[in-house]
């Protein structure tokens, strides 16, 4: 059988049967297109890149930046095989660079080279988030404040912390108005002025869950914008009055606080270690924290009697124990001073 083999209608070449040659296809196929100028716009501020409108974060060089954008503008017809570029980028100044682009390819059986030239016009303009930023819009403050008290230093601390990692996480998770424009601590508390109000939310929820305490949202009208009313919240958080390790008095009687919601606190009587709950305004007072114990070293330990030796005199103190101290001579335990009267903490 003999294959059957017809001529070109167009150069009288041999053929496929009803079909062009191969070489009169590729000459009527516009196999290769580009765009001749493209765009990359870009934050001075923060290096955001702008695709389609939108902003994002961006940590990559603009070397490897220009290269993608070239691959993405240069079009190639589907019948063509085997693509291989030759990319060479020439910055012309700050903001235009060159690029000469050369692909080598097979289309229909025969192998075919393009040339093209793009230019790169890299522009830069504020983002979004730089713009809220440095025109100090802000949606919100969360007052990080304690009740009946004021914050120790080290909540004040810990909240600022906090405050930042919510921020580090929602902005890795793409919400990129989700910042912090300040954290100011003062000597109430702690304000934290964020851009937007979920990040109120999440710093809110995340102290809460770490520190303890509660917090109210109160909304106030500052205007409206393409008819939709734009509201600036205040998270209003007040930290429990009491926390954990603190040791409190209750009508005569010593506890160590365990824990605390904010309402009731859950604390072990001291010496004699029940564990007990009372609503918070029923403590008399507060004494200490158990982080300003001392160690004091045991001298005897007899009949519910633990004498320890006062370090400043030498003199033995004797103290009432419960039975769940189990502390022996020459050991030692933590003790916090109320004037005259030493409480032995806890283990
Ligand atoms: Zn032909
Ligand atoms: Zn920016």
């Amino acid at each position: 059988m003999k294959i059957q083999q017809t001529i070109c209608p167009r150069c009288g070449n041999p053929s496929l049967p009803g079909e062009l040659c191969s070489t009169c296809k590729v000459g009527l196929t516009r196999w290769m297109e580009c765009e001749p100028r493209i765009r990359s716009i870009e934050c001075p501020v923060c290096e955001a890149r702008k695709e389609a409108g939108i902003w994002t974060d961006s940590s990559r060089e603009r070397a490897v930046i220009a290269r993608e954008m070239i691959y993405q503008s240069i079009r190639l017809h589907p019948d063509v095989k085997d693509p291989s570029y030759d990319i060479r980028i020439e910055d012309v100044s700050s903001n235009r660079s060159v690029a000469q682009c050369t692909v080598t390819a097979m289309l229909y059986g025969l192998p075919v080279e393009g040339n093209c030239r793009i230019e790169i016009a890299w522009i830069r303009e504020q983002c979004d988030r730089c713009n809220r930023l440095s025109g100090s819009y802000y949606e919100g403050v969360v007052q990080v404040r304690a009740s009946g008290r004021k914050p120790y230093p080290d909540e004040i601390e810990a909240a600022a912390r906090i405050a930042m990692e919510v921020e580090e996480a929602l902005i890795e998770n793409g919400e990129r108005l989700s910042f912090i424009s300040s954290i100011d601590p003062s000597r109430d508390g702690l304000d934290v002025t964020i851009g937007s109000q979920h990040i109120g939310q999440e710093i809110s929820n995340a102290i809460v869950q770490r520190l303890g305490g509660r917090y109210t949202t109160h909304p106030k009208l500052v205007g409206e914008k393409a008819g939709k009313q734009l509201f600036r919240i205040t998270f209003s958080l007040r930290l429990p009055r009491y926390r954990r390790g603190d040791v409190i008095e209750i009508r005569g009687r010593y506890g160590e606080v365990t824990t605390t919601d904010g309402q009731n606190v859950r604390y072990t009587e001291l010496p004699s270690g029940t564990v007990k709950t009372i609503k918070e305004d029923e403590i008399t007072r507060l004494v200490g924290n158990a982080r300003d114990a001392a160690d004091y070293l045991v001298a005897y330990h007899d009949a519910g009697i633990i004498g320890v030796l006062n370090p400043a005199d030498g003199i033995t103190i004797e103290c009432q124990a419960g039975k769940w101290y189990s502390v022996e001579p020459g050991q030692y335990i933590r003790a916090l001073r109320d004037g005259d009267t030493l409480i032995l903490l806890g283990m």
